[in-house]
């Protein structure tokens, strides 16, 4: 039997804090009940027993934080290749170096698409819907990463749409074209309710977005008799506030969450590409309906959750997509949060 010797334990665990509490004793006494501190065990008995096989798939995403008295569960609906040529007025010179930075070696970034549940003790509100199965394989998965946050789509009584882009408003149906909600209120922006609806908007898009024009009809359409249209600074539910947040779309809204003196801003799409948008908020996405407008409200938004310290969520931020905003020089930097270790 070897003897625990508190001299091995490595020195970034503070051997002195380690041996004043007493752990040293307790972790000996267990390492010798178990058996690990016998001088016997060999690597090649535990190759014999590492007979798993490999899962092959990730986890489905879905990752829960307190806010107040709230809580707020990121839950994962999947990923987008997100390339350089989606980046209006991508300059290589300026962002190869700022992909490099975040080690994107490949030609596009895979970004998520995320959506936030927001549980305020009565009512389960979820922030965005995803994409159903209309956007392909790498994405569709909300109801997989829902119920693994324990959740079923029929205890949901509201889902608040950002804006009503494919990634964001598709997954309100099932891939028959159902409600997936069947007990929910669908809150759309009001000024991106009119603009998906006007046929000479539709007529005047570029083709890359014409189709979206009908797709978000569709899904609108399925939530008809239980729709609710909502303006830019409206608490549209007790502590949950629609921020306007326009050039995206006409419409497109952040959303504070308050509770009990925490704040999250839910900042929808205000970055899609983070590894070059917060040192370059004036470079929009090729999706914006109003690029120019895009960006200042971007610069506009992270300053002030620059200034304010604020902790913001993102849907194409990197999973679970919350995080701060640090100012840097005329830009700025994100910083993801830590794991939510304590509840
Ligand atoms: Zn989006």
């Amino acid at each position: 039997m070897t003897e625990f010797d508190p001299a091995a334990v490595p020195a970034a665990l503070s051997r002195r804090a380690f041996l004043t509490t007493g752990l040293a004793g307790t972790l000996a006494t267990g390492l010798a009940v178990s058996g690990l501190a016998t001088s016997g065990l060999a690597f090649s008995s535990l190759a014999a027993r590492a007979g798993a096989p490999l899962v092959g798939s990730v986890q489905p995403g879905a990752l829960r934080r307190r806010l107040g008295k709230f809580e707020v569960t990121t839950v994962l609906d999947g990923y987008l290749d997100l390339g350089p040529e989606l980046i209006l007025g991508y300059d290589p010179k300026i962002g190869d170096p700022l992909r490099a930075a975040a080690f994107a070696s490949g030609p596009s970034i895979q970004g998520p698409v995320n959506t936030f549940l927001v549980n305020t003790g009565g009512k389960l509100v979820l922030v965005d819907a995803g994409t159903s199965d209309k956007m392909g394989p790498t994405l569709g998965h909300l109801p997989k990463a829902l119920a693994a946050a324990g959740v079923s789509p029929d205890q949901i009584d509201a889902v608040l749409i950002t804006h009503m882009h494919p990634d964001h408003i598709y997954g309100v149906l099932t891939p028959a074209g159902q409600p997936l909600f069947p007990n929910a209120e669908l809150l759309l922006p009001e000024l991106d309710r009119a603009f998906w609806y006007d046929d000479a908007a539709m007529n005047a898009a570029p083709d890359l977005t014409k189709g979206f024009f009908l797709g978000a009809r569709q899904a609108a359409d399925a939530y008809a008799r239980r729709q609710t249209l909502y303006k830019a600074g409206e608490e549209v539910l007790p502590g949950i506030t629609a921020i306007g947040l326009p050039g995206h779309t006409p419409g497109h809204s952040g959303v504070r969450i308050d509770s009990d003196g925490q704040s999250l801003l839910i900042v929808a799409d205000l970055v899609h590409v983070p590894a070059v948008q917060f040192a370059r908020p004036d470079w929009s996405v090729a999706f914006d309906v109003d690029p120019a407008q895009a960006a200042e409200t971007r610069k506009r938004t992270l300053d002030m959750a620059a200034a304010e310290g604020l902790l913001i969520a993102g849907m194409h931020l990197g999973f679970p997509g919350v995080g701060h905003v640090a100012r840097e020089g005329d830009a700025f930097r994100y910083v993801a949060a830590s794991w939510p270790y304590a509840y």
